[in-house]
């Protein structure tokens, strides 16, 4: 167990629009659950997916943070600044034999292969060399019989068999730009992350990020991932599915929604305090054991 000094938690949001409940729920959660423990609690600006983030979105979260006392310990970082670092873990990856590159079109993968859920399985096809006259588009990891197992603290048991159940996966795009799997576990580990608190969109990434630790010679940290937020109609919140941004001024109201959406049991006076004396009570009565093991979950 990661003793109480030393813990160090993280939010690590996309600026891909503005905080949404969703988005807040992964927020509220690390803060709590770091702040329990007497520990740290960072924030990383996620703007490594250029194409998607937009102007403004990070502002706009980190003030939204501010205004709800979400306040961040330490230096905020920004992906968008960390290509060297992605750089070296890759180097050292390649060095290693574990990456190769890949011509497939998503077109080519998606005719040829199973699909698991709603990923692909890549069928190998560039694994013992790119097919003559073809360039190399991505950069894969080799996937090498492993069996990843962890303990999620709130959804239990996890194992995923990451040759059958997700095959060599990119790491460097075809666009360029390095993966989100291999960016979270180098920051994570620069930054000294000891627990990662998260969205359950998320659980199924982690084996992937555990194979690169170990890949790499990196701590695993431990993980929690919280459900989901979902509307009525069971899509996840977000951008696409027209979440509404969290307000500053019904910022008191949503602590309380979001200590209720983690089955906190929060005494109904406090909906009337401030933020401060809501996350407070969160802290001194944080029971992650109360959240359900559930991925999803309808926002009420
Ligand atoms: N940037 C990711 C998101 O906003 C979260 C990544 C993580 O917590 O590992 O969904």
């Amino acid at each position: 167990m990661t003793s109480e000094l030393t813990y160090r938690g993280r939010f690590a949001p996309s600026p891909t629009g503005p905080l949404h409940f969703g988005s807040l729920v992964a927020a509220v959660g690390s803060y709590l659950d770091a702040r329990h423990h007497h520990g740290k609690w960072l924030v990383r600006i996620e703007d490594l997916d250029s194409p998607r983030c937009i102007k403004g979105a990070a502002e706009n979260i980190l003030s939204t943070l501010d205004a709800y006392g979400l306040h961040w310990d330490e230096e905020i970082i920004f992906q968008s600044h960390r290509t060297s670092a992605y750089q070296e873990a890759f180097r050292l990856l390649n060095e290693n034999g574990m990456t190769y590159p890949c011509a497939c079109s998503r077109k080519e993968i998606a005719d040829s292969v199973l699909r698991l859920g709603c990923e692909f399985i890549y069928p190998g096809t560039c694994r013992d060399g790119l097919p003559r006259g073809k360039a190399a588009r991505a950069w894969r990891i080799r996937v090498n019989e492993a069996h990843i197992s962890f303990t999620d603290k709130s959804q239990g048991n996890i194992s995923q068999d990451l040759a059958t159940e997700v095959g060599d996966f990119v790491v460097l795009r075809a666009d360029g730009l390095f993966a989100y799997q291999l960016a979270v576990v180098v920051d994570d580990a620069f930054q000294g992350i000891t627990d990662v608190v998260r969205g359950a969109d998320l659980l199924f990434s982690t084996p992937r990020q555990i194979y690169l630790q170990r890949l790499l010679g990196l701590k695993t940290p431990s993980y929690m991932h919280l459900p989901v937020a979902v509307n009525t109609q069971g899509e996840k919140l977000s951008k696409q599915t027209l979440a509404l941004p969290v307000n500053i001024s019904d910022s008191a109201a949503n602590l309380y929604k979001v200590l209720m959406f983690l089955r906190q049991n929060p005494p109904v006076e406090i909906k009337r305090g401030t933020n401060s004396q809501i996350l407070d009570w969160g802290i001194d009565n944080w029971q992650p054991g109360s959240i359900t093991c559930h991925h999803l979950q309808v926002a009420e």
